[in-house]
């Protein structure tokens, strides 16, 4: 039987993507083996993480300033926006170093049975930016799975009155896939070979 404290702390491990049960224990005996110094250290940075980053107040990407790096580059192309789930997703195109345009973070996706409504979605400043800046194109980087699916058809009907090109990456990356763990190849031929989005 584990004290109460290790039942504690293997309750807030297991709230993590991805740990199960068995791990967010062993993960619990971890922290007890370390040093104390150790283990303020990764407190510390547990709490610094989330005091220090926010959202850009652009595009929503995660970042320590109120404007991101990528917002603030004036080498990159601004009439292009590439509409994506999470931060993650931005790591994953930027390191297939091929795409120069600018990025708007969703946060999630349409998807009502995990209590993800259109609300929580960072959607309106998406709407904001089509209409006061010089945008000419929107490419859809979801997801391809249902609710990637739904969010895109969503935001495109949202976006039709404006005089932009909507697209979105070619479906290199398998249904139910993810951009995050897509290889470099893929990602690449995913964005060249993107197609608009037509609304009936
Ligand atoms: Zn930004």
């Amino acid at each position: 039987m584990a004290t109460k404290s290790i039942e504690l702390l293997t309750e807030e491990f297991n709230k993590l993507p991805s740990i199960g049960r068995k791990t967010a224990q062993r993960l619990a005996f971890a922290i007890l083996e370390m040093e104390k110094e150790e283990v303020e250290r990764f407190a510390k940075a547990l709490i610094e993480v989330k005091e220090k980053v926010k959202k850009c107040i652009v595009c929503g990407n995660f970042s320590e300033e109120e404007i991101c790096d990528i917002c603030k580059d004036d080498e990159r192309d601004r009439s292009v926006i590439c509409v994506v789930e999470d931060s993650k997703d931005i790591i994953a195109l930027e390191r297939a170093k091929m795409y120069r345009g600018l990025y708007h973070v969703l946060h999630g996706k349409i998807a009502p049975l995990n209590g993800k409504t259109l609300e929580q979605l960072n959607i309106q400043t998406l709407v904001e930016r089509v209409a006061k800046n010089n945008v000419n194109e929107v490419i859809m980087a979801l997801n391809p799975d249902l609710e990637g699916e739904t969010t895109s058809m969503y935001l495109t009907r949202l976006l039709k009155n404006f005089d932009i090109k909507i697209s979105r990456i070619a479906s290199g990356i398998p249904m139910g896939g993810n951009l995050e763990y897509s290889d470099m190849a893929t990602l690449i031929k995913s964005i060249e070979g993107r197609r608009e989005l037509k609304e009936d």
